[in-house]
C-alpha cells in the first residue's frame, strides 16, 4: 500500500477522509477527515481546539481482535488504565467485561467509578505502592497485587493483617530479556528499577507463603512498552514458564501468569502491519511456553488498544518563516502531547481539509507556543501547504496522550471527545483557567 506524507485515505475505520463537493457547479471537490462517521471539522467548531478525540467502534474492534487472538486459552484481559485513563474509555471497556490494571490509588478509584463489580479483575502494579493505596485496594476486594519488592511484601501482609484481610499476590519477576524500545519505556533488565531478579524469586514466594494474610496467586512480569517484535515476549515467557514450574513443585498455587502489557504500534505510515495476523503472532509467542502449564492468563494490553483510536486535533494559529525554515504555530502544545517532547516519539500529521486542486506539499515543522524548544510535533516533515486557521490531526495520539498531559504553561487540558458511529459525546469538558487555580490560595 503506498501513501504519500499528512494522505492517509486508506486509515479506516477510526480516521478516514470523506469526499465533499463544493462549488456553485458542484466541480470541486475536498477531502475531510472524519473520525466514524463525523467530520472533524464539525467537532472543532463545537468542542474547540485543541480536542482529543476518540472511536469507540474502532476500541471495540481492537479489545475483539485481540480477544480472539486468544480464544483457545483462559485468559483476562486487564486493560492498563495508564495509557488512556478517561472515565468514558473505562466505561466501554468494562462494558465489554474487561478488567484493569491499575497503578495507583487514583486509578482505582476511576475503575471502581465505572464499575464497582469490575474490582474483581483488578490487578495493581507498580513499584511505590503507599499504605494508603493498599488499604484500598484491599478494601476493594481485587483480584491480584503484583508485588515488586521484599519490602513491599511486609507491607502488603502488615496492612492485610491490620484489616483482617487475605491479598492475593503475585511477584512481578524481572526476566532480564532485553527489549527493543525507547530506553525510558523498556523495563525487564535488571538494571531497571522493576521487579524482583528471577533468581531471588524462589526464597521471596518462600517468605510470602509464610503469612497468613498473603495468598500467593500467580507470576507476573511486564517487559516494557512499544515493543512490536514479539520475540522478547516469548524468551520472557519461557523464563516464566519455567519458574511456575519450579514454584509448584516448592508447593506453592499458581493459577495465574500475568503477561504484562507493551505490544506496540505502527507509528510511522510506512509500516504496514495486518492487526489480526499481528496480535495471532503475539498470542503465538506467551501461549506456546505456558503450554500444559494450566494457568489463567492476564494481558494488560494499553497502548495496543486505544492508541490508533484516538487524535489530537489542533489549529493553525501562525505560520512563520526563520531564515527559510517554516514553521506552522498551533494551539497545541507539548503539555497536551508529551510523547514528541520525552521520548522524541513520531506522530503522523494530517490535514483535516484536503483541496484536490491545490495539490502541493510543503516542509515544515510543527510546533507549539510553550516556551521550550522541545515543543514540537514534528520537525521538517512534508505536509500538504497549511494556512492560517487550518485543521491538523495528530494521528495514533489515544493512548499516552491525555493520560501525560499537564498544566504546564498554566494551560488548561483539551477537551475529550468519544465518537460513535455518527454521535459524538463530550466524555470531559475542556478546563478552565479558574480550575488550575482553585488548589492554590
Ligand atoms: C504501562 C504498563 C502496561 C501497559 O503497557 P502498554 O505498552 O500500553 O501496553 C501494562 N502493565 C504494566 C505493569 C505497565 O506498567
Amino acid at each position: 500500500m503506498s501513501r504519500s506524507p499528512g494522505r492517509r485515505p486508506e486509515r479506516l475505520p477510526a480516521f478516514s477522509y470523506r469526499a465533499v463537493s463544493r462549488g456553485l457547479f458542484r466541480r470541486s471537490t475536498e477531502s475531510i477527515l472524519c473520525c466514524d462517521r463525523i467530520p472533524l471539522p464539525r467537532l472543532a467548531e463545537h468542542f474547540g481546539t485543541p480536542l482529543y478525540v476518540y472511536s469507540a467502534s474502532m476500541i471495540r474492534e481492537r479489545v475483539r481482535g485481540f480477544e480472539r487472538a486468544f480464544r483457545s486459552a483462559d485468559h483476562t484481559v486487564c486493560y492498563s488504565v495508564k495509557a488512556n485513563s478517561s472515565l468514558g474509555i473505562l466505561r466501554l471497556l468494562a462494558a465489554m467485561g474487561a478488567g484493569f490494571d491499575v497503578v495507583s490509588g487514583g486509578e482505582l478509584e476511576r475503575v471502581l467509578q465505572v464499575s464497582s463489580r469490575a474490582a474483581r479483575k483488578v490487578v495493581f502494579s507498580g513499584v511505590g505502592k503507599t499504605p494508603d493505596e493498599i488499604e484500598a485496594a484491599l478494601r476493594a476486594g481485587i483480584l491480584l497485587f503484583n508485588v515488586e519488592s521484599e519490602s513491599e511484601l511486609s507491607a502488603l501482609a502488615g496492612c492485610a493483617a491490620r484489616l483482617k484481610r487475605v491479598a492475593r499476590l503475585a511477584l512481578r519477576v524481572n526476566p532480564d530479556v532485553p527489549a527493543k524500545t525507547h530506553p525510558y519505556i523498556s523495563t525487564g533488565l535488571h538494571q531497571h528499577k522493576f521487579g524482583i531478579p528471577l533468581v531471588e524469586a524462589r526464597s521471596l514466594y518462600a517468605r510470602a507463603s509464610g503469612s497468613k494474610h498473603l495468598k500467593i496467586r500467580g507470576v507476573s512480569v511486564h517487559i516494557g512498552s512499544q515493543i512490536t517484535d514479539v520475540e522478547p515476549f516469548r524468551l520472557a515467557m519461557e523464563r516464566v514458564a519455567e519458574l511456575v514450574n519450579q514454584l509448584r513443585a516448592d508447593g506453592h498455587r499458581i493459577d495465574y501468569v500475568d503477561a504484562g502489557g507493551g505490544l506496540g504500534i505502527d507509528y510511522e505510515p510506512t509500516e504496514v502491519t495486518d492487526f489480526e495476523e499481528y496480535v495471532a503472532d503475539y498470542a503465538d509467542a506467551l501461549l506456546r511456553p505456558l503450554r500444559g502449564l494450566k494457568v489463567h492468563l492476564l494481558l494488560e494490553p494499553g497502548r495496543l488498544l486505544v492508541g490508533p483510536a484516538g487524535a489530537l486535533v489542533t489549529r493553525v494559529l501562525y505560520r512563520k518563516t526563520n531564515d527559510g525554515k517554516k514553521f506552522a504555530v498551533v494551539d497545541a502544545a507539548m503539555n497536551d502531547l508529551l510523547r514528541p517532547a520525552l521520548y522524541d516519539a513520531y506522530h503522523e500529521i494530517a490535514a483535516v481539509q484536503l483541496l484536490d486542486a491545490a495539490d502541493s506539499t510543503e516542509t515544515i515543522d510543527v510546533v507549539g507556543p510553550v516556551c521550550e524548544t522541545g515543543d514540537f510535533f514534528a520537525r521538517d516533515r512534508k505536509l500538504p501547504a497549511t494556512r492560517e486557521g487550518d485543521l491538523l490531526a495528530i494521528l495514533d495520539a489515544g493512548a499516552y496522550g491525555m493520560s501525560l498531559a499537564s498544566n504546564y504553561n498554566t494551560r488548561p487540558r483539551p477537551a475529550e471527545v468519544l465518537v460513535d458511529g455518527k454521535s459524538a459525546k463530550l466524555v470531559r469538558r475542556r478546563e478552565s483557567v479558574a480550575d488550575l487555580l482553585r488548589p492554590e490560595n
